[in-house]
């Protein structure tokens, strides 16, 4: 049977993947985008979304979306109370704005102010939106199609269970360990992520993060009496939320109120590599292409940027600008000036306060001086173009 033809396909409908496809349907390309899952699902994630994206999110999220799509872009305009659509588990919440970082070491708190201030989006929310505002820029977005393997020859074919298609260029956003996205992982750590949402009355309007030895857990509000834990642990550490708040004394306490919303949910494991641009001819953004360290909160930042630049790329490539190569050679070269001092500076703090005691301890109260803490939650976001 002939693979029907396209000339983009995206692999992956995470934030990375809709991004892509919407700024390479806009600039009128042909596009496939597949997701092996059907939406709205949950997804492992702190659902920190850093300001440096909101405006970009709002762009991609465009203005005539059917719901529930449509309850993202209010809430990021005005931040008033919107209505959830009956999908969503907070009916009438607003998704709150995080002005300011608590991290909880060793049994003392730093505060750091995050300065502009992120906002909370459920991934739940989040991931369909931005499907759905990929099927309204025109691109043929199709759920649960699960990707089996990309050939590369005159034009690459993409197989999944049922079908083939072609295309004249593929991204690959199927996130940090799929089918498509797998390396060496000798030698390496492994790491576990697990989130749920817990009822908590009047929880803090910050992100709190609880450092443990071989891991932390991010708490912060996502409605009115709702919190998302969110952690990232060594996998021979804990196998479970409540293994996780065993690990922090003042984690412990604060988790012994909570009500689960719904049941945890765990990812894949999680390993750090260097980030890559390009593998077997497709172009890599999100987190196929790097990983960087969740505590950071810029994930989905990055994800956004890093599949708008491998869109606009593609782009030029399709309309005869300039050949597969150079488009390559062109992501490779802004992804590297927009996310690669984001990467280092996240990987430096992250050593930093994963080092011994006495080495913390000598380093740590630099980070309570006035004007350092923003300055280095500012260092780990990505350049904005
Ligand atoms: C513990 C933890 C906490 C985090 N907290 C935050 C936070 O607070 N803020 C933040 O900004 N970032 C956070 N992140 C990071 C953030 O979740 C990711 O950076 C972000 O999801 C990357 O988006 P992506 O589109 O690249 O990949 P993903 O969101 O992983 O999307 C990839 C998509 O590809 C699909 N897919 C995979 N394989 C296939 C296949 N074979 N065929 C078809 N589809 C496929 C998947 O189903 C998925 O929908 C966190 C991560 C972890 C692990």
């Amino acid at each position: 049977m002939e693979a029907a033809g396209y000339q983009l396909i995206v692999a992956g409908a995470g934030p990375a993947g809709s991004a892509c496809a919407i700024t390479a349907a806009r600039a009128g390309l042909k596009v496939l985008l597949l997701e092996k899952d059907h939406f709205p699902r949950q997804k492992v994630c702190g659902e920190f979304v850093s300001f440096e994206s909101l405006d970009l999110l709002q762009r991609l999220l465009g203005e005539r979306l059917h719901p529930p799509a449509d309850a993202i872009l209010p809430a990021l305009e005005t931040s008033s109370a919107i209505a959830y659509p009956a999908a969503t588990e907070y009916p009438t919440a607003e998704y709150p704005k995080r002005g300011r970082a608590r991290i909880s070491i060793d049994g003392t708190a730093i505060t750091w102010p995050i300065h502009p201030a992120a906002q909370s989006i459920p991934r739940f929310d989040l991931d369909i939106a931005l499907f759905r505002a990929a099927q309204h820029a025109g691109v043929d977005a199709k759920e649960g199609m699960n990707i089996m393997d990309v050939q590369r020859g005159e034009k690459f074919l993409v197989r999944t269970a049922s079908q083939t298609f072609s295309a004249s260029a593929v991204v690959n956003t199927t996130g940090r360990w799929s089918k498509l996205t797998q390396f060496d992982v000798t030698g390496k750590d492994r790491w576990i992520g697990l989130k749920a949402h817990f009822r908590e009355s009047s929880p803090s309007p910050s992100v709190d993060l609880y450092f443990f030895p071989g891991g932390y857990c991010g708490v912060t509000p996502v409605g009115p009496d709702s919190i998302n834990a969110c952690a990232m642990v060594r996998s021979d550490l804990a196998r479970s939320l409540e293994d996780v708040f065993c690990k922090e004394p003042a984690l412990f306490a604060r988790s012994r109120a909570w009500q689960p919303v719904f049941p945890t949910v765990t990812t894949s494991p999680l390993y750090f590599r260097a980030p890559e641009t390009t593998a077997n001819g497709m172009l890599l953004a999100g987190d196929a292409a790097g990983f960087i360290d969740p505590f950071a909160g810029d994930g989905i930042s990055l994800a956004l940027q890093s599949g708008t630049l491998a869109g606009a790329a593609i782009a030029q490539f399709i309309h005869g600008t300039c050949s597969l190569e150079a488009a390559q050679q062109l992501y490779h070269a802004g992804y590297c000036k927009q996310f690669a001092p984001a990467f280092r500076n996240a990987a430096r703090l992250r050593r930093a306060l994963a080092a011994p005691k006495w080495l913390r301890n000598a380093v740590l109260p630099l980070a309570r001086i006035p004007g350092i803490g923003a300055l280095l939650v500012r260092s780990t976001r990505a350049r904005v173009s």
